[in-house]
This record gives structure tokens, sequence and C-alpha cells, in this order.
């Protein structure tokens, strides 16, 4: 059986008694630019001709450049950490209190 711990509030979640609730983001750059597309498309080939040479180089690093664009996070949440984290989902109350009500 698979145990479940609350990645709020570090907590076992008892699957048996209560609910567990899954948080799911995804972080990814808007495609807001579509007008320049073509020519960045265009762009994108010359620098690929360009750096034709560097093949090797650029592959290694894709993974880690792919990460910072796209990003998805998966959370387990207990009840009381659900409730909290919908009431404020990006933390902002908290955050904005820490620098604002001294
Ligand atoms: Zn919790």
């Amino acid at each position: 059986m698979i145990h479940y711990s609350c990645d709020m509030c570090g907590k076992v979640i008892q699957t048996e008694e209560e609910l567990r609730y899954v948080v799911k983001i995804e972080v990814y750059p808007a495609d807001d630019v579509e007008e320049e597309n073509e020519e960045f498309d265009a762009l994108k080939d010359d620098l690929a001709e360009f750096n034709l040479e560097d093949d090797k180089e650029q592959e290694e690093g894709s993974d880690d450049g792919d990460d910072m664009e796209y990003k998805t996070l998966r959370f387990d949440l207990c009840p009381e950490c659900h409730k909290a984290y919908v009431r404020d989902p990006l933390f902002v109350k908290s955050y904005r209190s820490r620098f604002f009500d001294n």
C-alpha cells in the first residue's frame, strides 16, 4: 500500500480516512509572439546553420534549457493544507504580509 505525505506540512495522509488533494502546476512561457514567429524561425535557421559545429554541446545543455522553459510540478496535500492552499494559491498574501506588514 502506498503512503502519501502532505508536501506542505509533511503529515502522512490517511487515505482511508481523509481525502488526498493533488495540486498540479504548469509553468511555461505564453505564446504571445505570433506576429514575429516567421522572422524568428528564419533567425533560428540562421543560428542553427551557424552553430552546426556546436551541436553536441547544445544537446547536452538542452535539458536544462527545457526545464527552465516548461515545468510541471505536482504536490500532494492533506485536507487542511488544501484548504489553506486554495485560499492563497501563490502565497501572495503571505508574501505580501512578510514585506509590507512590519
Ligand atoms: Zn498538510
